[in-house]
């Protein structure tokens, strides 16, 4: 159990902090290559040396410590990018170790089949565009040590065929990697797509486009907590359309919702891009104002009020128009957001009594 724990420590090293779960997850994909890396290569030093082949022990024991440090890296938690600079320490050294074991031959000449980890380890942490570029650059590499003419730079000696099928084989599985890479971003990226789509889908309101309750409920929290946070003003306005029973049933019900739709718009064109807008009800608007006090939101309301009365509606050879009242509260330091809520309903309720067509605040 604990050592089940140890695992997940150590693999899970640096994930807790970001939030986006692609980083997350490239995170743990590191420490898991980090620690294949480290423990293969201190099983394979132990190898070389127990064979007596104190180079190639000691380029392994080098390689597993880098391999470890980049696990390290990942911890660190000074560097702006700790991930970005173990995947590129990862690469680099796996790729020169590669380099290394084409070079030397490895053991009796098997070094060059290690080769193939490194189209996964560059196209992961690379991602497509520099993965590819690497993956290229290392292929250009070991295809010239191994084919330059008399083996005038290389270290030990293939044959044509295994050079040939070698390198083939390489390509091949590069390709594979390749595309598996790119499909991977891509659907990667369309789940991303969709899920951002489905998440502004259930806080809007379809009908006018602006926020429904659930993403009103946000917006007044966050605004909520910075307004204490930083003691600014902050008001709210609850608006309702006078007597709308009446336009549905005389006008129809596709009608009631185009007038619905229209005062969003023409709420929303007389806003500011810090205020906040939404569909609290069926015809009913609830405003967030930040950094706006009740004096100057009252200003925003009649104004609003008196486009609204003004403005016309046609169906078929009828012309009608409509008022809205509205409720105003400026949100104090010591209540909740529900109880302003509450306060800005009740002087809505107010202005319903005193006639409608008028802005009330407390
Ligand atoms: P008041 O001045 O007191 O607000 O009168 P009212 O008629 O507007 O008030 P009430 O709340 O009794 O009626 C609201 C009406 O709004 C009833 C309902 O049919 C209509 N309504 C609610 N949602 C929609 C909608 O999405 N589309 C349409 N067309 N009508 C809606
Ligand atoms: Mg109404
Ligand atoms: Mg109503």
């Amino acid at each position: 159990m604990d050592f089940k724990r140890f695992v997940q420590n150590h693999l899970n090293a640096g994930v807790v902090q970001t939030d986006d779960p692609e980083k997350s997850q490239q995170i743990f994909v590191a420490n898991l290559f980090s620690f294949i890396g480290y423990a293969v290569s201190f099983l394979m030093s132990v190898g070389a040396y127990i064979r007596q082949d104190w180079l190639l022990g000691t380029v392994l024991l080098i390689a597993c410590c880098i391999f470890f440090s980049s696990h390290l890296i990942l911890r660190s938690k000074r560097l702006a990018n700790p991930y970005k600079a173990s995947a590129n320490l990862v690469t680099t050294s796996l790729m020169l170790l590669m380099v290394y074991l084409v070079f030397t031959g490895g053991v009796n000449g098997t070094g060059p089949l290690w080769i193939y980890i490194v189209p996964p380890v560059a196209l992961f942490f690379g991602g497509m565009r520099k993965g590819t570029r690497n993956l290229g650059l290392f292929f250009i590499v070991i295809s010239a040590l191994m084919f330059y003419p008399n083996d005038a730079w290389i270290g030990t000696s293939y044959t044509f065929e295994f050079k040939s099928r070698l390198i083939f084989s390489f390509l091949t599985v590069s390709c594979l990697f390749a595309l598996y890479e790119y499909v991977r971003q891509s659907s990667f990226q369309r789940i991303k797509e969709m899920s951002q789509t489905f998440e502004k889908q259930a806080m809007c309101d379809p009908l006018s486009g602006l926020l429904n309750r659930r993403g009103m409920r946000e917006k007044l929290q966050n605004e909520f907590d910075r307004s204490q946070r930083y003691k600014n003003v902050l008001t709210l306005m609850m608006c309702d359309i006078d007597h709308f029973k009446v336009v549905n049933d005389k006008y129809g019900h596709d009608k009631g919702d185009e007038v619905i739709k229209s005062l969003g718009h023409i709420f929303k064109s007389g806003l500011r891009k810090q205020d906040s807008l939404a569909r609290w009800g069926g015809e009913e608007y609830l405003f967030l104002l930040p950094e706006t006090n009740g004096e100057q939101a009252m200003q925003l309301a009649e104004k609003l009020r008196s486009k609204i009365a003004d403005t016309q509606y046609k169906h078929e050879d009828k012309v009608f128009s409509v008022t809205i009242s509205i409720g105003l509260h400026q949100i104090t330091s010591t209540e909740t957001i529900n109880q302003a809520i509450t306060k800005a309903d009740t002087n809505l309720y107010k202005a319903k009594e005193q006639g409608r067509n008028r802005c009330i605040i407390d």
